[in-house]
């Protein structure tokens, strides 16, 4: 079925126009004015933007923690990535010691098999480098398109890895072609720091907070980066909460080393005061690295703003408040990590950056997808509005406003972290490769049509004038 999109504004990350698109066989065929094409459906997207899909880079689905699994899976969890205009997840795809890799990639397929509503690829976690994984690896990449490596230098004695085995991913990925991926928090200082609370009695949920302090994220992210800049190798760092690991980017990147970062939209509007809520509410907001003092978010916000941070991830990890968050009842090492973030992560960098004046709204769609798309090697087929690329696309009311909820948010989970937050902006209408997943704000798609994506090897795409301009 061949679709014509007239009336909208059309948005990428370089552009504003106004214009049409013609799309054919799922893919845009055409982009120019007073478009026709015999039986061609038309969509009226007056008064809205039209932009691509959202890539979230940082989902995690359907994931065992702490004795629990997310309460979202491929089904809810991309269900309601599409209706806050995420076309496209790549979801991290854990891994045990000693167990073969392409058993983990086996487990993380048939958790999205017949399930996902939009397209979706995968991470791998690397725990350990020995022979076995060694020669794994090249398959992982050249078989199953998966090539970018995450790390963890948290969470001791449960995914930590040690500064060999990280160094040691940095020097392989280079060989590869794969992007390295981190979790930069000093998880032996936190080991201590957590254990000591508990000792002298302090298990409530702030307590999360207060032993995981940003000098120990910023620590990790200075030594992540020195590690890729000696293996001449490249970074990512997910999830950056503070202004702490935000200046290390920035020192690393001024050096010439191609250190990429994330920020998520939990660590631009909620702060550490969240964690004191009462009877046990705290919990809802406890997740790694933790929520940070209000004046970090301004800090962000000017990284976002100068391009020290590139894109934009959900981190999405939801557990329910009930029966799961309160597992960590008396003590807050036992509350699983996480937070229900898939679902507004377009709406909050619309609201909150776009129309407070704070990012442009190239840059919004830099962040949301395209900037996405070319670091984990799905640009251009994803990421932008380009003859040949997917219709993947978002039609955007940018004048609509409402309050998010869990009493209207689609994730499975029963609370939302922005409950009550007043938001301007909102995804109309998704499509997937030229097909509808939510229509008028009604969801219309198919759990299982969402396609597996092989990526292509990390290629650096450190343009000579953002060499230049950092
Ligand atoms: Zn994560």
């Amino acid at each position: 079925m061949k679709k014509i999109i007239k009336n909208g504004t059309l948005v990428t990350a370089a552009d504003t126009f106004q214009g049409e698109l013609l799309i054919e066989d799922g893919k845009i065929t055409q982009i120019g004015s007073n478009l026709s094409a015999v039986g061609a459906e038309i969509i009226d997207a007056k008064g809205c933007l039209v932009f691509p899909g959202g890539i979230d880079p940082h989902t995690h689905l359907d994931m065992p923690f702490g004795g629990t699994v997310t309460k979202d899976d491929f089904e809810t969890g991309t269900i309601a990535a599409a209706f806050g205009g995420t076309t496209t997840v790549i979801d991290f795809c854990l891994t045990n010691r000693g167990k073969p890799l392409k058993n983990a990639i086996q487990t993380w397929h048939e958790k999205a098999k017949g399930k996902a509503s939009i397209d979706y690829s995968f991470h791998l976690m690397i725990s350990e480098i020995n022979d076995d994984v060694l020669n794994e690896l090249p398959q992982v990449i050249d078989e199953e398109g998966i090539t970018s490596f995450k790390v963890f230098m948290a969470y001791k004695n449960v995914f930590q890895a040690d500064d060999e085995t990280l160094f040691r991913t940095f020097v392989t990925a280079k060989e590869l072609g794969a992007l390295v991926m981190v979790h930069a928090e000093n998880g032996d200082v936190i080991d201590y720091l957590t254990n000591k609370a508990l000792k002298e009695g302090n298990t409530d949920p702030i307590y999360h907070a207060l032993t995981r302090p940003p000098e120990l994220e910023g620590e990790a992210t200075g030594r992540a980066a020195r590690f890729a800049g000696l293996a001449g190798s490249h970074l990512y760092v997910v999830h950056v909460s503070c202004a702490d690991a935000a200046e290390r980017i920035a020192e690393a990147r001024s050096k010439g080393y191609e250190v990429w970062g994330e920020t998520c939209p939990q660590y631009l509007v909620l702060d550490q005061s969240c964690l004191e809520k009462p009877n046990f509410e705290g919990a809802k907001y406890v997740w790694s690295p933790p929520l940070r003092e209000k004046w970090n978010q301004e800090a962000l916000w000017n990284a976002l703003k100068s391009g020290t941070l590139q894109t934009f991830g959900s981190d999405q990890c939801s557990f329910d408040f009930k029966g799961q968050k309160e597992l960590g009842l008396g003590d807050f090492t036992k509350i699983p990590n996480g937070g229900p973030m898939i679902e507004d992560r377009l709406t909050i960098l619309f609201s909150e950056g776009v129309k407070k004046g704070r990012i442009s709204l190239n840059q919004f769609v830099d962040l949301t997808s395209t900037r996405a798309a070319k670091l984990f090697g799905l640009f251009p087929k994803k990421g932008t509005i380009a003859i040949g690329a997917d219709a993947d696309l978002v039609i955007f009311d940018p004048n609509a406003e409402r309050i998010l909820s869990a009493k209207t948010h689609h994730m499975a989970v029963d609370y939302n972290a922005f409950e009550g937050m007043k938001v301007t902006g909102e995804p109309v209408s998704v499509m997937v490769r030229g097909e509808f997943v939510v229509r008028e704000k009604q969801f219309v798609g198919t759990p299982g049509s969402g396609q597996y994506l092989k990526r292509a090897k990390y290629n650096t795409p450190l343009a000579e004038s953002e060499r230049l301009s950092i």
